[in-house]
């Protein structure tokens, strides 16, 4: 049975994703523990650079070259790496449980016929079986599921289930290229589409003011806005702040909206339901704001205060322009 990981790696305009370093620092922890190594496995057009990011953080790279690997494209990434693992047999593939994954890892394991696990927050090898953590009902029930690995397997790990670590690794490179015996036409990449200039990207911000429902109403947010410009911070939102129309989606924290980890999180009003702490929990410093001291936020803070949020927040604005 081989005993290397294979994990795939995911880039955008020529930068590494967060999550292939978080998947990576996992990869590394497993494999260690079952005397294993880990092959980050890249694929693109032109590699060069960030397969320079990437020595440190695998024992080996492998860059798999073609110019129709450029930009995303779950058929052709499919077929380069179905290649590649019959080739090699890993024990398992890793992928981030992004929406680039969610095209392309059941499509690959279906292809293959090998088992898939996705959506992962912790896995371990117990004899000849992949045995992974799952939180289902929306994160109130753990679960365990296992496959075993004779033919190898797939997983997805969520984003933020482990920091980012360094690896203090030094990755042998192989290059690959790859060439295609057919067009995939019926899908067509278009364009990367940019956000629109001024818009907030919260995953950048260092200082995040993130409300919740215990805001109350639309019309309060103008006070935390005010409060967030005067610490340099960006104002975020759980879901139903978003649901009720008042917050844009990009600025939502969570599993169905961004993961951020700034230096400072400040979340205001908010219960701290798992689908919300999914989003924000590598945070540096969690400070929480909520009347309700069994509020499940406390459990992920670093400093709470039990208090109304309206008493709070201007009591904080003063002290600060006293300072
Ligand atoms: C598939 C799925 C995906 C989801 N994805 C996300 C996601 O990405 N992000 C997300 O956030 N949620 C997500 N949710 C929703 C999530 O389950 C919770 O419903 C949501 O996070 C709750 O938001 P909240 O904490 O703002 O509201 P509530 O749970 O209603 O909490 C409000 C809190 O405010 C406190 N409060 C009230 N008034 C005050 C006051 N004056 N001062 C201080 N505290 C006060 C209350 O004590 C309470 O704890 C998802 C749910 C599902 C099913």
């Amino acid at each position: 049975m081989s005993k290397e990981i294979f994990v795939i790696i995911e880039h955008r305009r020529g930068t590494i994703r967060d999550v292939s370093y978080e998947l990576l620092t996992k990869a590394n922890d497993f494999a260690n523990n079952i005397g294993g190594s880990t092959a980050a496995v890249i694929l693109g057009n032109e590699l060069d650079e960030m397969v320079q990011h990437l020595k440190s953080s695998a024992h080996k790279i492998i860059a798999l070259k073609n110019e129709k690997l450029g930009d995303f494209h779950s058929e052709y990434y499919q077929e380069a790496l179905k290649s590649i693992i019959e080739e090699r047999s890993p024990l398992l593939v890793m992928l981030g449980h992004t929406s680039a994954s969610y095209d392309l890892a059941p499509a690959l394991a279906v292809a293959m016929g090998l088992p898939l696990i996705s959506g992962c927050s912790d896995l371990r090898l117990e004899g000849n079986k992949v045995i992974t953590l799952n939180q289902v009902y929306g994160g109130k029930i753990n679960a365990e599921y296992s496959f075993e690995t004779e033919k190898g397997g797939i997983i997805t790990l969520l984003p933020g289930s482990v920091p980012a670590k360094p690896g203090g690794l030094s990755a042998e490179v192989e290059e690959v290229n790859v060439s295609f015996e057919r067009e995939f036409e019926d899908k067509v990449f278009i364009q990367f589409v940019e956000s629109a200039a001024g818009e907030i990207d919260i995953t950048q911000a260092e200082k995040i003011i993130a409300i919740g429902r215990g805001i109350k109403e639309e019309d309060n947010i103008a006070m935390i806005e005010e409060f967030a410009q005067s610490i340099g911070a960006v104002v975020a939102c759980s879901r139903p702040i978003v649901d009720a129309g008042w917050l844009p989606k990009d600025r939502q924290v969570g599993s169905s909206g961004k993961t951020v980890k700034p230096k400072v999180y400040i979340a205001l009003g908010i219960s701290g339901d798992f689908q919300h702490l999914m989003g924000m929990r590598n945070a540096d410093t969690i400070i929480a704001v909520n009347k309700d001291p069994n509020a499940p936020i406390f459990g992920a803070a670093d400093y709470g205060i039990v208090d109304d949020l309206f008493k709070v927040v201007p009591a904080i604005k003063d002290k600060l322009a006293q300072l």
